[in-house]
């Protein structure tokens, strides 16, 4: 008699059901899978250099992503079973524990996550190990390059790729084999993440919601202005705000691809509308050279190994991160990132470009410091874009330098911006120093 088989489905950034190849793939052919979520002790604790891993908006988002997802396991006849530890230990003793066949989950493009996965494997040479890319517009099939042979900047990319068709997204599943009749015992006495909301932001995580925002933005004619708005310092249609939902998997890149192509059939394309599809493929080149450049994503000289200028000075830091340096408008950005765990792409860029250049500091720092904060983190995204600024990244510029001065005059022509968060505040000296003007 054939022994049932046992597949274990490891759920990453690709909470959703909708569009999730992995998730068919560990169904198909299995007798009972077992839908995994690991909460690392690093996001909760103390990671590197002391900082906190996640900041309360990024946890609570999460929260909420992963409540959904566990009631909309449920109505496909499986459960979430939410694990705390690390990836290794926990997952290998439910490996274990079950006689699991076969583990499946996404391709994930940090270099940290790989390792998890690669000392998974080594621990259980038993074991059927596969993952599937559902975080991409393309396959591997469909790029005409291999992932070593990336181009190595975004323009190149987009050259080769622009043209290439995006893959209709998949259904949902209506029916997910069981779980082990064990397992419902034991997810019985687990800690699972609770869903609440504190944020500032009219954002909650979960499947239903990034369709809901998909549906809402497309049968508006916020596409076909987006271009001419997408550089606003705020301003919540400004923007798509897809990104929440991208890092976390609630949304598929094809599907929204799918829903762009339906708006311009019937509402007609401009350059606005395809604009949207240049972002996604710039975040589409950051995922395919996260993959390709590995641990080199979080090396102080970047992918190019060219050591930029730049050092720790605690204090400016400090000051760089709670929005008391004698910058205004940076300011204002970082004082919006730390109240709502999101700030826009042009804040993200003026404030990335003060750390490097005005405050001279190790991008690193920085990049770090919006992984603990954003929602919308996305490892591939965040530092590819930090390393680009830095002008160690994916660019022949050596760095990027905002003039300070004059992003605020374009920006924030009449200071309502940097009025709304900082109020009359005025702005402090960059450092301290002693009686007798000496740095301190
Ligand atoms: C220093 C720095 C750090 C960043 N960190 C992140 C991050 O952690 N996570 C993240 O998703 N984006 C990051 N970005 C990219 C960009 O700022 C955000 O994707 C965007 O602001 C999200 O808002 P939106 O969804 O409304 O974007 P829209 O302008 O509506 O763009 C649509 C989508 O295109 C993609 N996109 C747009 N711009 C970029 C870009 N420059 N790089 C990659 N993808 C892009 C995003 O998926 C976005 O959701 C960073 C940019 C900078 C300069």
């Amino acid at each position: 008699m054939k022994r049932p088989v046992t597949t274990l489905f490891w759920f990453t950034c690709d909470q959703r059901l909708h569009d999730n190849e992995a998730l068919l793939a560990a169904a198909h052919g299995s007798d009972s899978l077992i839908c995994v979520y690991v909460h690392e002790p690093w996001v909760n604790g103390h990671g590197l250099w002391g900082y906190i891993g996640a900041a309360n908006q990024r946890v609570e988002f999460l929260g909420q992503s992963l409540t959904a997802l566990a009631e909309s396991l449920t109505e496909v006849g499986q459960e979430l079973l939410e694990l705390e530890g690390h990836p290794e230990s926990t997952l290998g003793t439910i490996i274990e524990k079950f006689s699991v066949a076969k583990v499946v989950r996404s391709v994930q493009p940090g270099s940290y996550e790989q390792q998890a996965w690669a000392k998974l494997q080594s621990q259980h040479p038993n074991v059927v190990f596969v993952e599937h890319h559902t975080r991409s517009l393309f396959t591997t099939d469909q790029l005409p390059f291999a992932i070593a042979d990336l181009p190595p900047t975004f323009t190149k990319f987009r050259k080769q790729v622009g043209k290439l068709d995006t893959i209709l997204p998949i259904a949902a599943p209506t029916k997910l084999p069981p779980p082990p009749s064990a397992l419902i015992e034991l997810s019985k006495n687990m800690a699972t993440a609770k869903a609440s909301s504190s944020g500032a932001l009219p954002v909650l995580g979960g499947e239903s919601n990034a369709l809901t925002r998909v549906a809402s933005y497309f049968s508006s004619d916020l596409p076909h202005s987006y271009k001419q708005v997408r550089n606003s310092l705020d301003g919540f249609d400004n923007s798509t705000k897809f990104s929440f939902w991208l890092a976390n998997g609630n949304l598929s890149p094809r599907l929204i691809i799918n829903a762009l192509n339906r708006f311009e059939q019937s509402q007609g394309a401009n350059e606005s509308s395809y604009w949207i599809y240049f972002e996604l493929l710039w975040r589409e080149f950051f995922h395919w050279h996260a993959l390709q450049h590995g641990s080199r994503l979080f090396s102080f000289s970047g992918v190019q190994q060219r050591r930029p200028l730049g050092s720790y000075y605690p204090e400016r830091f400090r000051k760089w991160a709670a929005g008391n340096t004698p910058y205004p408008l940076v300011n204002a950005i970082m004082k919006e990132l730390l109240a709502t765990g999101y700030i826009s792409n042009r804040a993200r860029q003026i404030s990335a470009s003060c750390l490097v250049n005005e405050l001279a500091i190790d991008w690193r720092y920085g990049a770090r410091w919006f992984e603990q904060h954003l929602i919308d983190y996305d490892v591939a995204s965040n530092w590819g874009n930090w390393q680009y600024l830095a002008g160690v990244g994916a660019d022949v510029q050596a760095k990027r330098h905002f003039n300070l001065q004059k992003q605020q005059a374009q920006f924030d022509p009449n200071g309502r911006y940097i009025k709304h968060w900082c109020g009359d505040h005025t702005p402090l000296p960059l450092d301290s120093v002693d009686a007798a003007d000496w740095p301190i």
